[in-house]
Formats: C-alpha cells, structure tokens, sequence
C-alpha cells in the first residue's frame, strides 16, 4: 500500500499531466482515497495552477468535505469525489474534468459508445448525469452515484466528466481515453456514419490485454514526458494515440 506522502506525489503528477494535455485548467478537480484512514486527498480548488502542483498542495478532507487540518477546503464540487469514494470500493481515484471534446457527449443528444479498440474499456456505456448544476451538496452527490451506476465514467449534462478507477495511473488511462474516443467520433463523424465496437467485441479485446498493464505503460510514457515538460500551458501536448 502506498504512504500518504507517495500517493499526494503520485496526485500532483497526475494533475499535472493532464494540465500537459490540456484537460483541466482553472476548474476540474482530482482525488485519491485512502479507505483505510477514510481520508480524502484532493487537489486545491478553481483556479490554482495544476500545472505546477506539488505533493504538499494537496488538501486532505474526511467524506464530510472537512479539512483534516488548516483552513483550506477542497474544491466547491467536493461531494463528487467523497460520494464515489465512500459508495464504491472501485473508486479510489476518481477525476473530475472539463475536457474539451468528451464534453460535448454531455451537451450534444447523442450517446457516447466505443469507436476504437481502446475505447472497449467503456463498452457498458457512459450515462449523464441529467442535471444542469454543479454537484456542490451530499444531495447531488447521491444523484450522481444513481447516475453513474457500477459504470467507470459518468457525463454531466452541460458541464464535463467525471471518471473513477481502483488507483491513479487507471484514471488518468481511462480519461485519456474517453477524450480520445470522443474527439474520434467527432472527427470520424464528418466523414460519415460512425462505427462503434460492439460490447461482444470490446469484451473480447478486453480479454486479451490487462487494463492494468496498459494503464501501467501510458503513466509510465506520460510521467516520463511531464518531467521534462517546461510548464508552458499545452506546450508539452501528446496525443495517447497520435
Ligand atoms: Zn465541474
């Protein structure tokens, strides 16, 4: 198991790769749940600069929303994060994003399904959340956990995503993904009707590599690139699957 100083180191690199690509920059938030001391690690709220984040910004709450101690609190859409955590064992990272393509799945009437063969990690489907609202209470939080269901991802009508995995490495995978797959299907769709991977066919490929491992390979190739990113906004941009 990992300590609370190597998962906050792990949290600030992972919002900061994907300050990198883009998809998150003065809202969104991430977070990472330790089960064990019920504690909440979550990045610092609207408008810090997730780009330059570092281990010791990370605000550390209970599932009340209550720092464990100082006087800063997480951000104001806190209950997304604690209500995942403390509802689903399989949620022990969670993000919460405004990317630019996958976003416009939650405002065009149109449902989002797989189109390429990584994108069968979503082959159950990503529900909305149908609400037009910031998810800022308990209340909301429940909403959003009928919404989402057992499923990995969930879209907020007019608003952004939200994705869930067992740690961060998976998170950042399956966003990378769910943007991927969303800007494909934007772009495949100029050219005319668009293709999806059936769920036979996602479960099929599913089979046949780990999602662990290649979420354990894309962190290791994006960690690798951060490093040496100059901190410019969008300068050190990669595409998953250029
Ligand atoms: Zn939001």
């Amino acid at each position: 198991m990992m300590s609370e100083q190597e998962l906050r180191e792990q949290l600030a690199t992972c919002t900061r790769i994907f300050a990198m690509q883009g998809m998150i920059g003065v809202f969104g938030h991430v977070s990472v749940y330790q089960p064990d001391r019920k504690t909440v690690l979550i990045t610092p709220g609207m408008g810090s600069n997730k780009g330059s984040l570092e281990a010791k910004d990370m605000v550390a709450t209970g599932l009340d929303g209550k720092p464990r101690r100082g006087t800063e609190g997480p951000p104001v859409e806190w209950p997304i994060h604690t209500a995942l955590h403390g509802a689903r064992s399989d949620a022990l990272a969670v993000a919460h994003l405004h990317t630019p393509y996958a976003t416009l799945f939650s405002i065009a009437k149109r449902e989002f399904k797989p189109v390429t063969l990584q994108g069968a990690i979503f082959s159950d489907g990503v529900p909305l959340y149908p609400e037009a609202q910031l998810i800022t209470n308990p209340a909301r939080g429940e909403t959003l956990l009928k919404s989402i269901g057992n499923k990995r991802a969930v879209l907020l009508r007019g608003h952004g995503i939200v994705v869930v995995g067992q740690n961060l490495p998976e998170v950042l995978f399956a966003s990378l993904v769910l943007e991927d797959d969303a800007k494909k299907t934007l772009q495949a769709a100029t050219l005319g009707e668009v293709g999806t991977i059936s769920p036979q066919e996602c479960k099929t490929f599913g089979a046949e590599i780990a999602l662990e491992r290649r979420a354990q390979r894309a962190w290791n190739y994006f960690c690798s690139l951060e490093a040496r990113w100059d901190k410019q906004a969008s300068t050190g941009r990669s595409e998953l699957f250029p």
